[in-house]
């Protein structure tokens, strides 16, 4: 075996339908008595229902909290967070809620426990994101990473299918770029590969009945193992062309991993030929960017950058931006091989590889 280093992070997860119950013992385990609950103006029911489970320890709401984490919406949290007198935090919701919970901790060194709704599989990560004048400064942080995780899928069953499937292929993504790069440790690698097989034959049962809990489960289980590989693990070129079209172009997160992943795939398939036999294998295909594009085909999703509103003029103007510093990958990165992927994700043609 090859020499390898492995430096996990200290996850504390709690996973099952149901264990949101758990949540006041919990608090009281881990000494927080002021809890800040935070959520998305559209999820203020579940901050309520959070406030009422936890009762007088709850010590506020601010339900503000958007995409990529604003900085004014940071500061505005913490400034409520210090008027309520909070010891902590609850992020109830997606990435953008947990990236909030993130930057209170960063900023204000409020602990805090995630109770994720989503997919996105940030709470597994120590990476921290912040959006001031229009970019988004990103870092790793140990403190960032919530104290306390609680999957609990039930909270998922409001998720309808139209943000289910992206944010289910965007936990994907974290797996796949982790699974085919040699940088990656073996440990993290099997972790992607299991969050693989999940996503692979459990989403599409989202998608089709949205009330099958086990299949809720099982995809949260493998979110939680792909944020887990991202956490843990390595990015490349597939995360700098997400990052400039979300940054650069407005693109929406979930459905940008969703569309660039099988080209992603494509463009570093010759260089690592046996990852992708094992990323085939665990997504049960012939060819792993193949495969992730029926599979994304297949329930619907949008594969062409086309359908969230690039355009053959604006190609030039992202390999330009994604290419402006060097990027470890697989395969080296070139201007003219970014251009050729994203003329493919243009075209939305299934890729050979
Ligand atoms: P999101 O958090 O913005 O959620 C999308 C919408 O769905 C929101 O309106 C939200 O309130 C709603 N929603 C969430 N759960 C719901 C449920 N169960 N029922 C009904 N509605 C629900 O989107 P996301 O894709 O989860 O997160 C995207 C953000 O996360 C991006 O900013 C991305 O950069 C970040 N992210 C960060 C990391 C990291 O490691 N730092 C990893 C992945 C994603």
């Amino acid at each position: 075996m090859r020499r390898f280093e492995m430096n996990m992070l200290p996850w504390n997860v709690v996973f099952g339908a149901g264990s949101l119950g758990e949540l006041p013992d919990r608090l009281d385990l881990l000494g927080y008595k002021h809890v800040l609950v935070l959520a998305t103006p559209e999820q203020t029911a579940d901050a309520e229902r959070i406030a009422t489970l936890i009762g007088a320890r709850a010590a506020g709401r601010f339900c503000e909290a958007r995409m990529h984490v604003p900085v004014a919406t940071a500061e505005a949290a913490l400034a409520h967070a210090r008027e309520c007198g909070a010891d902590s935090c609850i992020s109830i919701g997606g990435g953008s809620t947990t990236g909030l919970g993130k930057a209170l901790a960063l900023n204000g060194g409020l602990p805090f426990v995630a109770i994720p709704t989503t997919y996105a599989g940030s709470e597994m990560t120590s990476i921290w994101g912040m959006t001031r004048n229009g970019r988004k400064q990103t870092g790793r942080d140990l403190n960032v990473l919530p104290k306390l995780t609680i999957y609990d899928a039930e909270l998922t069953l409001g998720l309808p299918p139209k943000i289910a499937g992206p944010s289910g292929m965007n936990a994907m993504a974290q797996a796949v770029i982790n699974a085919k790069d040699e940088r990656t440790n073996p440990v993290i690698r099997s972790m992607a590969l299991e969050a693989i097989g999940a996503i692979a034959h459990s989403l599409p049962v989202v998608m089709r009945e949205p009330d099958n809990i086990e299949a809720r489960e099982n995809v949260q289980y493998g979110a939680a193992l792909a944020g887990a590989s991202l956490g843990a693990g390595v990015t490349s070129l597939h995360h700098k062309l997400c990052h400039t079209l979300g940054g650069s172009f407005d693109t929406p997160h979930a459905e940008t991993h969703t569309i660039l992943l099988p080209y992603s795939v494509a463009y570093a398939a010759p260089a690592v030929p046996d990852n992708m036999a094992r990323i085939a294998d665990a997504l049960g295909a012939g060819k792993a960017a193949a495969g992730l594009w029926d599979l994304a085909h297949g329930m619907g999703l949008p594969v062409s950058l086309a359908d969230i509103g690039i355009g053959e003029s604006d190609l030039e103007r992202i390999a330009d931006i994604a290419t402006e510093n060097a990027i470890v990958n697989p395969r080296p990165v070139t201007r003219e091989g970014v251009l050729e992927l994203l003329r493919n994700a243009l075209a939305g043609t299934r890729p050979a590889a």
